[in-house]
């Protein structure tokens, strides 16, 4: 196969969420780059194949971008996979993928799924002009980035913890109370849900909610009125 950097995306819960070309690339792959070895040994082991894996996360993708580019650099061929999802969004491989252009070598997506993009496809809400900000900030720059991201008038797609959905759902109650929320827990996986409501209106569903798992927030834009 051509030597290259393979972006490959994984499924983000329902392993049948991945691509033939995915597999095949995984297949024909010299040696994977990925986040965590034992989440990619899993997903590979789910499709019969064993490669050798190297571990490149938010902590060591500096160091070890010399050694998997060099490799690169000799003809072999490289996948890049995150934990979940599509790797590089709200995950490690930006700072790996952009020092492989600079060395001139051959980048090529493997598309699939993306939380975000899942997300928005169901929430109902508009699709055609979107701002994805992932995480807000855990302590420092909330608040401002919280008020400046309620002045904007298109979608806006966030990513939420289990620790935290709460919290932000309090947060959204009292910067923009108006906005429509589409909330998509547990994507592709057993117990997927849609909220859907106000800010104040999920909080009070909460009451009756789990807020374990994996979240999606999806927040209408300003000048959005739902049409009936
Ligand atoms: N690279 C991933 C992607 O392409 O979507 C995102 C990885 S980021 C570290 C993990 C966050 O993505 C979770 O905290 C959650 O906000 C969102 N996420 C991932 N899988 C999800 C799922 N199955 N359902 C809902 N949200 C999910």
């Amino acid at each position: 196969m051509e030597s290259a950097l393979y972006i490959v995306s994984t499924p983000i819960g329902n392993l049948k969420d991945i691509t033939l070309r995915a597999i095949e690339v995984l297949k024909d792959i010299d040696f994977v780059a990925c986040e965590d070895t034992r989440v990619t040994s899993f997903l590979l082991s789910q499709y019969e194949i064993k490669k050798e894996l190297i571990s490149l996360n938010a902590v060591n993708e500096n160091k070890k971008l010399d050694y998997v580019l060099s490799r690169i650099e000799h003809g072999e061929s490289c996948a890049l996979c995150s934990d979940a999802g599509t790797p590089g969004i709200s995950d490690p491989g930006v700072r790996l993928i952009s020092a492989a252009i600079r060395r001139q070598l051959t980048v090529i997506p493997i598309p699939g799924v993306t939380a975000a993009i899942a997300a928005i496809s169901a929430s109902g809400l508009p699709t055609d002009s979107f701002l994805f900000e992932g995480f807000l900030p855990q302590k420092k720059g909330r608040q401002k980035k919280l008020k400046e991201l309620s002045e904007i008038d298109k979608t806006i797609i966030l990513y939420e913890s289990t620790y935290r959905i709460e919290k932000l759902l309090e947060e959204l109650n009292e910067h923009m109370p108006h906005r429509q929320i589409t909330v998509a827990r547990e994507l592709t996986k057993k117990f997927e849900e849609f909220w859907r409501g106000k800010p104040g209106d999920l909080l009070e569903q909460l009451k009756d909610r789990t807020t374990k798992g994996e979240f999606v927030v999806i927040i209408s834009p300003l000048s959005w009125r739902e049409h009936i």
